[in-house]
């Protein structure tokens, strides 16, 4: 028996990346996964034949988010899919992960790429929570996807690391309001993590990434999920309102 057996999860963002990892780590944990993507069925469907490959059980839940109507989209899909394989809506666990890069220096964002960040990186996750839970017992979990930028400058990430530090407080006020049910919420963040973008296949840049860390390599997603796992467990009951650093020593200076 896995940690989370029995459990339901949602992972935001599962198609690819962090999100995949996190989805496969806590189906192999247990748990009943509901694997959400964006605009990539194919990736998702094979993201949920990798877990029930592996014995676990999964299923694809697709919304845009960022856009009208997104959580309305989500839950709908989500419900339904808890209803078919459990015969209850009942949620465990949140994994707010699907988020979007920036990139664009300080002087050259614009309104509309500024709201985008925030609608996908900060408005959902939030509104995705008070939906949430609705459908959450107590003890239930939600892991918020920070980034070690919300310690540390960098120019080019300003907007996105703006909606990363809403993440932050996302999860602090929730981890009071929430206290009383026994619902912990904490932050995950990451340093560089090789999420299979073609840039992880240059050797030369993935060198210099390297560097940031002490243990002088770039995360894999694993070593991600492998956090999330352990603030979806039993064992992190009395963790709650934290971030959890999850960049491999990047911060350390
Ligand atoms: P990826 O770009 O690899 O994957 C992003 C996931 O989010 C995909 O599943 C994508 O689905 C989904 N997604 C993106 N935009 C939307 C949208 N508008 N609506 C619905 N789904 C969407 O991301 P990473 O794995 O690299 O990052 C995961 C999280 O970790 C993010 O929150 C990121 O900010 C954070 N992070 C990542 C770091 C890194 O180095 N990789 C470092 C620090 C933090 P689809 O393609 O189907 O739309």
């Amino acid at each position: 028996m896995g940690t989370l057996s029995g459990k339901t999860a949602l992972v935001t963002g599962a198609s690819r990346g962090i999100g995949k990892a996190t989805a496969i780590r806590l189906a192999r944990e247990g748990a009943l996964v509901a694997v959400h993507y964006g605009h990539d069925p194919a990736a998702a469907e094979e993201v949920v034949a990798a877990i029930e490959g592996d014995g676990g059980s999964a299923f694809p839940v697709r919304a845009e988010l960022g856009i009208p109507g997104d959580v309305h989209e989500l839950f709908l899909g989500l419900e339904h899919g808890l209803k078919e394989r459990t015969g209850s809506t009942e949620l465990n666990i949140v994994v707010n992960n699907a988020g979007v890069m920036g990139g664009v220096a300080p002087e050259d964002i614009v309104a509309e790429q500024f709201d985008q960040l925030y609608a996908v990186n900060a408005k959902a996750p939030f509104f995705i929570v008070q939906r949430a839970i609705g459908l959450m017992p107590n003890g239930g979990r939600i892991i918020n996807i920070s980034s070690g930028l919300t310690r540390f400058a960098n120019p080019q990430e300003i907007a996105y690391a703006m909606t990363k530090g809403a993440i932050d407080q996302l999860t602090l006020h929730f981890a009071k309001h929430l206290g009383p049910r026994g619902i912990t919420v904490n932050s995950v963040g990451p340093g560089i993590t090789n999420n299979g973008t073609p840039v992880f296949n240059m050797p030369e840049v993935v060198e210099q990434m390297a560097k940031m860390s002490v243990f002088n390599r770039v995360g894999d997603t694993s070593d991600i999920a492998a956090a999330v796992a352990f603030l979806a467990g039993d064992d992190a009951r009395w963790i709650t309102g934290s971030y959890i650093d999850a960049s491999g020593g990047t911060l350390l200076g």
